[in-house]
């Protein structure tokens, strides 16, 4: 399970761990951003799986972009600093820091719900080629 979380968070390729998903690494680098290549590197997986097989992460980015708004909102309370414009400057300031990431990690996320683990992955993919 872990190791699970560790190579969604660090954006690898859900069936080998190893291949990365996104072609520019550099989280705030914005020429080639959105860019993955169609498949993956190490082992072979499609990362094109279908047209609009992306829209769902939206979804996740959205879950995501509450839970720091939640954050944000509960670190004011719990400090006792809670003010709401405060509040919107941080949130503004925590989204805009993190929203390229957020943007990445709802893909890898998504694609991790569809794609298995195989650790054989890669070694099958280089028997082939
Ligand atoms: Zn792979």
């Amino acid at each position: 399970m872990s190791n699970t979380i560790s190579s969604v968070l660090r954006l690898k390729c859900p069936k080998c761990r190893q291949g990365d998903l996104f072609c520019n690494k550099k989280t705030y680098q914005y020429k080639g951003f959105f860019d993955m290549p169609k498949k993956c590197p190490k082992c072979g997986q499609d990362f094109q799986i279908e047209t609009g097989f992306y829209y769902g992460a939206m979804y996740v980015s959205y879950a995501i972009t509450i839970a720091l708004i939640v954050a944000v909102f509960t670190a004011l309370v719990v400090f006792n600093l809670f003010s709401i414009e405060l509040f919107l400057l941080l949130d503004f300031i925590v989204l805009l820091v993190a929203l390229p990431y957020v943007f990445k990690v709802s893909r890898s996320i998504w694609i991790a719900l569809m794609i298995k683990y195989d650790p054989k992955a890669i070694e099958k993919y280089e028997r082939k080629t």
